[in-house]
């Protein structure tokens, strides 16, 4: 199709022909249930995969094959498929992966319902599962098992912003033939594209910066034809966790901007942080693009950028960060990321409230510990509502 073109060129034109669509310059909504047969020997060819053609929305549609289509080309994969939500392209997954008594390797940190997903799985089937900093090719060979039959990876990791060395866990997953999943939520496929660095499967909660404005809940899955065929045919078709159309037509709208949306994004976020390190009632702050991150080297070898979402600590305590949330002005309170306005959100109260507080505070996540994620308003305009909080904290805390 358009995969020789440049990633700004195929966000808006891969896997949509206007020729096929009688000429519409976008991508037409099917907003339908169901596809009529010409023939009831037609319909039977169509359910024996013997003609093409479309049978029932939740087994294709035009609309949502467009959006899947153009997400295997921006990873730089062989198919798509879309979900109604992140978790259920995360649970589609997992559970087409593994099997009862398997066992899955993680990174530390990951999204709370994933973890949750996790927690479900070993309770009904005793599918064990390893969190694992995975700094070195030997920590992680060390914690495989002959029953490992996935690496699930997310980086950078939600909200800590510790980033893992993809090419690194996909070489040593390639030796025991065990099958690489990433979450790229946090980077999209404009920053950061694991399935050139040898990764398996990808996934994404296309709620945020692939729709990018706030107004869709929505995932997508990406990886080689035969995973993708097999996972459409039984954990997308039999669990039915579909994108419905209009939503795959959002999302292909949105996508149209993704490459010009994540240049300001992260420009914003890296004209913050200067500034957030300076303020004496910020303790820590965590952005892979710092030259400062631990994990900076990796930045530079497997993102284009350090992204659109910091982390950063309050000098004090959990009033101290919830105090901060409630003095700004125009930044939104809110958990999700990746939309058109700043929102900051505070994990340990909030995504990540489920995790049991001792393994979240060894995932790093403290009381005073808060999540920005950078929107796209003028960057003076969101430092100037940050500053005037922080200020506050400040003055609050000489008070007391
Ligand atoms: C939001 C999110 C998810 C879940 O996606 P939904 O669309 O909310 O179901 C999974 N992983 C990460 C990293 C997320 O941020």
């Amino acid at each position: 199709m358009n995969e020789k073109k440049a990633f700004e060129t195929n966000v808006i034109h891969s896997g949509y022909n206007s020729k096929d669509f009688l000429g519409s310059l976008t991508t037409p909504l099917f907003q339908t249930s169901t596809f009529t047969f010409d023939s009831a020997e037609q319909g039977e060819q169509r359910f024996a995969g013997e003609a093409e053609g479309y049978i029932y929305s939740r087994l294709g549609n035009p609309t949502v094959k467009a959006l899947e289509d153009r997400i295997a080309t921006l990873e730089g994969g062989e198919a798509g498929l879309a979900f109604g939500s992140g978790m259920a392209a995360v649970s589609a997954v997992l559970i087409a992966l593994t099997k009862a008594n398997d066992h899955i390797l993680c990174s530390r940190g990951i999204y709370g319902c994933t973890f949750g997903l996790l927690s479900m799985l070993e309770e009904k089937y005793n599918i064990q599962t390893n969190f694992s900093e995975m700094k070195t090719e030997e920590q992680v060979r060390s914690l495989i098992r002959p029953e490992t039959s996935c690496i699930y990876v997310e980086t950078p990791i939600n909200p800590t912003m510790e980033l893992i060395d993809l090419a690194m866990v996909s070489r040593v997953a390639k030796d025991y033939g065990i099958p690489v999943v990433v979450d790229n939520t946090f980077s999209s496929p404009y920053l950061q594209r694991p399935l050139e660095l040898g990764c398996d499967l990808v996934v994404h909660s296309a709620t945020k910066y692939i729709g990018g404005h706030g107004d869709v809940v929505a995932g997508l899955l990406v990886g080689n034809q035969d995973v993708i065929q097999r996972i459409a045919m039984t954990t997308q078709k039999d669990i039915g966790g579909i994108i419905s159309p209009f939503d795959a037509w959002l999302l292909l709208r949105g996508l149209k901007t993704l490459a010009v949306r994540m240049d300001r994004h992260c420009s914003n976020a890296e004209k913050i942080v200067p500034y957030l390190k300076d303020h004496p009632a910020v303790a820590k702050v965590y952005y892979p693009g710092d030259h400062l991150h631990p994990d900076y080297y990796i930045m530079k070898k497997q993102m284009k950028y350090g992204g659109g979402l910091i982390s950063f600590e309050i000098n004090g305590t959990k009033q101290d960060a919830q105090y901060l949330l409630n003095q700004l002005t125009f930044i939104k309170k809110a958990v999700s990321l990746g939309d058109a306005e700043t929102l900051i959100q505070h994990p340990s109260t909030m995504t990540h409230s489920v995790i049991p507080e001792e393994t979240r505070l060894h995932m790093g996540i403290t009381d005073q510990l808060v999540r920005l994620s950078v929107g796209l308003e003028a960057f003076e305009d969101v430092w100037a509502d940050l500053h005037q909080a922080l200020n506050k904290v400040e003055s609050s805390k000489v008070e007391q």
